[in-house]
C-alpha cells in the first residue's frame, strides 16, 4: 500500500525541531507582552469574502494563492492566508474598536496562514505568523513604537546585525491614484519592454511591478517617476515624524521608494525587515498602516497599523546563524532510574521532586529493563544526572546520584537529602 504523506508544502513539526520553535515564540511573546499588546485568537477559517474584500481581488494572493473551497452548505470559505483582516472582522464583531469607551486596541496573534506558493526554503503552503496590530491610533508614534519593538526583539535574539529596515510612505489613497496614473503612462512608452507578469499588473495593479524581479524591467524603472512626489503634505509630515522618532530611538533605517507591499489596504507608512542571508526569500518581517480598511469592512473609521513575522524564515536565520542557547535540544535534566521493585517509592520520590523543584525536567524510566539497558535510555535522554533507585537504595531510604556529563564521582545520599544535589 503506498504511504500516506502530508501535502506538499505543509511540514510535520517533529520533536527535534520543536524546542527552536518554543524558543522563538516564547521570545517574541515576551517582547510584545512587554509594550502592552494583548493575545487575540481567531479561527482559521473565514468566509472567503472577508480576503476578497480586505486583502484585494487584484492581489497575488486572491487571485491564486488562497485554499477555497464550499463549505457543506455551499458556502465558499478559505483557510486564512494571513492575520490582518480576520483580527479586524473579530474586533469588529468582539465590539473591542468603538463600544467600550477605550479606543485603543493594541492585540497581537499566532498561527498558521496557508498560501497556495511554490513550497522552497523559506516558502511553505502552511506557514507561521506572529502579528502584531494597534487601532485608533493616527499618529505616527505608534508606527514608530512598533518598529522600536522588532528592533528590540531582533536584539533580544541576536538578530541585529543580521537584519536591515526598509520603510516607505504610500501616502493616502487619493495620492496613490495620481502617482498610478504617472507611472502608467511611463510605463505605456516603454510597454514592449516589460516582462509578462508587469504586461499583466499594468492593468490590474500597476504599482506592483515596482516589487518586479526581473532584471529588465527594474533597469526600465530607474527613471520612474518617485512616489516620494506625490504624497500630500499630511503624509509627508506623518512620515518626516516616523523617521524622526526612529532615529531619536536609535533603530537605524533606509527610505525605499519603490517599496509598496502586496496587499491592497495599506497606507501610509510600509516596512520590511530584511535579511541578506536567507537567500532570495530574505523579508522576515513586514507591515504598515491600513487606516481604511476598518472602515472597508463594514466599521467605524478607525486608524491602524500592524506587522506579520514570518517564523520559518526567523528559525531559520537564528539556526544558520547559530544563535540559540547552546542547550536547547536538551529536554530531560534529570532521568530516574528505578531496577526492581521499587516503582511505587520511585513514584513518590519523583512526585517529591517535582514539586520542590517546579521548573525540572524529569523523566522517570517507564517500561521497565535492566540496569544497563536504562541507563543507555538515561544517556539517550540527553539528561545532566541519573538518579539510580534499585533495591538495595529503596531498602535503605537511599538513592544514588550519577553525573552523566563530567566526570563528577557518583555518590550515594539519603533521599532526604536530594533537594540538596538536584535544586
Ligand atoms: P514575500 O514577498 O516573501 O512573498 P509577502 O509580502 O507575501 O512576502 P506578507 O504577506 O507581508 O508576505 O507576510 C509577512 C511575512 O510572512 C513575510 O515577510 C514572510 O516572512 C512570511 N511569509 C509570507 N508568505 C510566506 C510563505 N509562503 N512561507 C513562509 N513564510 C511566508
Ligand atoms: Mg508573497
Amino acid at each position: 500500500m503506498k504511504k500516506l504523506q502530508a501535502i506538499k508544502g505543509m511540514n510535520d513539526l517533529l520533536p527535534n525541531e520543536s524546542p527552536y520553535w518554543q524558543y522563538l515564540e516564547s521570545v517574541v511573546t515576551e517582547v510584545v507582552q512587554t509594550y502592552g499588546y494583548q493575545e487575540i485568537r481567531f479561527p482559521l477559517l473565514e468566509t472567503t469574502e472577508l480576503f476578497k474584500r480586505s486583502i484585494g481581488e487584484v492581489t497575488d494572493i486572491v487571485e491564486k494563492e488562497m485554499y477555497t473551497f464550499d463549505d457543506r452548505n455551499g458556502e465558499s470559505v478559505t483557510l486564512r492566508p494571513e492575520g490582518t483582516a480576520s483580527c479586524v472582522r473579530a474586533c469588529e464583531q468582539g465590539q473591542l474598536l468603538y463600544n467600550r469607551g477605550t479606543l485603543v486596541q493594541k492585540l497581537w496573534y499566532s498561527g498558521p496562514m496557508f498560501r497556495y506558493e511554490r513550497p522552497q526554503k523559506g516558502r511553505l503552503r502552511q506557514f507561521h505568523q506572529i502579528g502584531v496590530e494597534a487601532y485608533g491610533i493616527a499618529s505616527a508614534d505608534v508606527d514608530a513604537e512598533l518598529l522600536i519593538l522588532t528592533a528590540r526583539l531582533w536584539r533580544v535574539l541576536g538578530l541585529d546585525d543580521a537584519v536591515t529596515l526598509q520603510i516607505n510612505s504610500l501616502g493616502t489613497s487619493e495620492c496613490r491614484a495620481k502617482y498610478r496614473a504617472a507611472l502608467v503612462e511611463y510605463l505605456q512608452a516603454r510597454f514592449d519592454q516589460l516582462d509578462d507578469d508587469s504586461k499583466r499588473r499594468m492593468e490590474t495593479n500597476p504599482l506592483r511591478i515596482l516589487d518586479s524581479k526581473n532584471e529588465q524591467t527594474q533597469a526600465l524603472l530607474a527613471d520612474a517617476p518617485d512616489l516620494s512626489d506625490y504624497l500630500d503634505d499630511e503624509s509627508r509630515e506623518h512620515f518626516a515624524q516616523v523617521q524622526a522618532y526612529l532615529t531619536a530611538a536609535e533603530v537605524p533605517f533606509t527610505v525605499n521608494t519603490r517599496l509598496v507591499r502586496g496587499l491592497d489596504y495599506y497606507s501610509r507608512t510600509v516596512f520590511e525587515w530584511v535579511t541578506d542571508k536567507l537567500g532570495a526569500q530574505g523579508t522576515v518581517c513586514a507591515g504598515g498602516r491600513y487606516d481604511s480598511l476598518v472602515s472597508q469592512l463594514g466599521g467605524q473609521p478607525t486608524p491602524a497599523v500592524g506587522f506579520a513575522m514570518g517564523m520559518e524564515r526567523l528559525v531559520l536565520l537564528l539556526q544558520e546563524l547559530n544563535l540559540f542557547p547552546e542547550d536547547i535540544s536538551r529536554t530531560v535534566d534529570v532521568y530516574l532510574v528505578a531496577v526492581g521493585d521499587v516503582i511505587p517509592q520511585a513514584f513518590q520520590l519523583a512526585e517529591y521532586l517535582r514539586e520542590e523543584a517546579p521548573y525540572l525536567r524529569l523523566q522517570m524510566n517507564c517500561g521497565g529493563g535492566s540496569f544497563k539497558s536504562q541507563m543507555k535510555k538515561a544517556d539517550r535522554s540527553g539528561a545532566e544526572i541519573a538518579l539510580i533507585l534499585g533495591e538495595d537504595e529503596a531498602s535503605k531510604g537511599e538513592i544514588t546520584v550519577k553525573y552523566l556529563r563530567t566526570g563528577d564521582a557518583q555518590q550515594t545520599i539519603k533521599q532526604q537529602q536530594i533537594t540538596d544535589v538536584i535544586v
